[in-house]
């Protein structure tokens, strides 16, 4: 009679101890499964009119960090831009400072050498008088106005490109819809998708691939706070773009 409690227990112990043999088996599948070195991002914030912490630093840093996609880090000092690109793979330009002529050179040598570029939504302003090569060379155009933050409409228009792969045609946006303006003398942009807004017939490309001869180089002119970085497309598209930049 007392010896059925205790095998009970002891079939008890024998179970949990299984499972939990079995459970850590699985997580060492999954674990074996990430084959890749994640992608260096470096993220460059900072300046005015934007949270850059909260929404590259920490949101966009998050979005780009699951799974172990990408490796990231961020900055604020783009004085120290060129000491971080020989370990970087991607560098995503998120801000709207001043960048000092050392910064510039290690960019645009950056691009030569074929690297990867995203240019978020406070780096495709025109935002340099004396630089006019950043907006006519990495950005083929850029924005100099926009409509007052509201709602307006996002649409794929190109739904075989890598970056727009699973994500929903169509969705609602609350942002700032900037008027980028594609500059002809530059290399040229390929648009993935546009914005429309009710009660204007005007279309702006939202995001867009930047026809640099070497470097791969994509354009989110949305993005200016929540609203955008938090949302599954937005986060499914900077994944995707990150993705294709670095040829992954
Ligand atoms: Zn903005």
């Amino acid at each position: 009679m007392k010896i059925a409690p205790r095998l009970t227990i002891f079939m008890a112990l024998l179970s949990a101890a299984l499972s939990g043999c079995f459970s850590y088996t699985k997580v060492e599948t999954t674990t074996t499964n990430i084959s890749r070195p994640p992608i260096r991002v470096l993220i460059v914030g900072g300046g005015t009119s934007h949270d850059f912490n909260r929404w590259y630093q920490q949101a966009d840093a998050a979005t780009l960090s699951r799974e172990g996609l990408c490796k990231v880090m961020y900055t604020d000092n783009t004085d120290s831009i060129a000491n971080y690109l020989a370990t970087t793979d991607v560098i995503y330009l998120a801000t709207n400072q001043p960048i000092n002529t050392v910064g510039r050179k290690a960019i645009f040598e950056f691009a030569a050498a074929g690297r990867g570029i995203i240019l978020g939504h406070p780096a495709l302003w025109y935002n340099y008088k004396d630089w006019p090569e950043y907006n006519l060379q990495l950005v083929s155009g850029g924005a100099s106005s926009h409509d007052r933050y509201g709602s307006f409409d996002e649409e794929i228009i190109n739904t075989n490109h890598p970056i727009t792969a699973g994500v929903e045609q169509k969705f609602k946006l609350k942002d700032e819809r900037y008027h980028f303006v594609i500059d002809a003398a530059g290399p040229g942009v390929i648009i993935l998708l546009n914005n429309h807004l009710d009660g204007s017939d005007k279309v702006y490309p939202s995001i867009f691939v930047v026809k640099n001869p070497k470097a791969r180089i994509v354009g989110f002119a949305l993005g200016h706070d929540a609203a955008s970085h938090n949302i599954v497309a937005y986060q499914s598209l900077l994944r995707n773009a990150v993705r294709w930049v670095a040829h992954r």
